[in-house]
């Protein structure tokens, strides 16, 4: 099967995996920048919330994100996202979208339906799961930091506590990021990564002075670790520093103003 596809509706282009699309019980999709409402730097589908752009721009991208997927609910539930591991369940549908907006965390997750989840990149790994026998999702933010502290292990045990998923059902979207070549992290957090960080060794490759690290692999092996089927982890093969046309990139803009793509899973009702 073919890992992604694209998807144009209304000029808004969305990326798909196919093998998860075959999965009935969900709705799920990665944004572009290919769309929406927003001016430069943010041009033109900026998902991000508070990033210097008015939010109501924002607000519209959000539906019209929505509505390219067909997920129906425009409430999408984001968390403020700090490079940690803190897992914020999503388990009473009563609790609108709005009154998370400042919750801090790098992943969400619930096994409610009709409840759409997200996390915001430009550059970091974008992890979706899905659990289609217990009926569970989770959308995890996956930056150096969290990929180091391992947090996509940490979201698989927390859906076997709270759902009873058992790790060989889940499927596994890893979204469009930064990809090891376009990823030089200098010489002085190399060596930091290689200190602290035993199990990132294998995913450091140094060349010619320059200090790459592979996050995507780094949570592939994470994800086949909690007891994953390498089957069922499907990779979006596109980089977001390469594809300027498509992707926001921080590292691209060198740390300056740019906006955010989504990442989407929910649980149909
Ligand atoms: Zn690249």
């Amino acid at each position: 099967m073919k890992h992604h596809k694209v998807r144009v509706s209304e000029d808004v282009k969305t990326i798909a995996v196919p093998a998860i699309d075959a999965v009935n019980s969900v709705i799920h999709g990665f944004s572009t920048r290919v769309g929406g409402v927003s001016a430069e730097p943010f041009s033109a589908m900026n998902l991000g919330l508070n990033l210097g752009e008015d939010n109501d721009l924002v607000e519209i991208n959000r539906c019209l994100f929505v509505k390219a997927l067909g997920a129906g609910n425009p409430d999408i539930y984001t968390i403020r996202q700090t490079h940690g591991t803190r897992i914020v369940q999503i388990d009473d549908a009563k609790i609108p979208a709005v009154e998370y907006r400042q919750a801090q965390g790098d992943a969400l997750m619930t096994n409610l339906p009709g409840i759409p989840i997200g996390v915001l990149t430009a550059d970091c790994v974008p992890i979706l799961l899905i659990d289609p026998v217990q009926r569970a999702v989770a959308a995890v933010h996956a930056g150096r930091q969290g990929s180091l502290l391992r947090i996509v292990t940490h979201v698989v045990r927390r859906m076997q506590d709270a759902f009873g998923t058992e790790p060989e059902h889940l499927r596994a979207a890893v979204g469009p990021g930064i990809e090891a070549r376009c990823y030089d992290i200098g010489e002085t957090l190399a060596a930091d990564v290689r200190e602290r960080f035993a199990h990132a060794e294998p995913f450091l490759q140094e060349e010619d002075g320059a200090h790459y690290l592979d996050l995507r692999g780094m949570n592939h092996a994470d994800l086949v670790a909690a007891g994953l089927r390498e089957a069922h982890i499907h990779h979006v093969n596109l980089c977001t520093a390469c594809e300027a046309q498509t992707f926001y990139s921080y590292r691209r803009r060198r740390g300056g103003q740019t906006g955010r793509m989504m990442s989407l899973v929910m649980l149909k009702e």
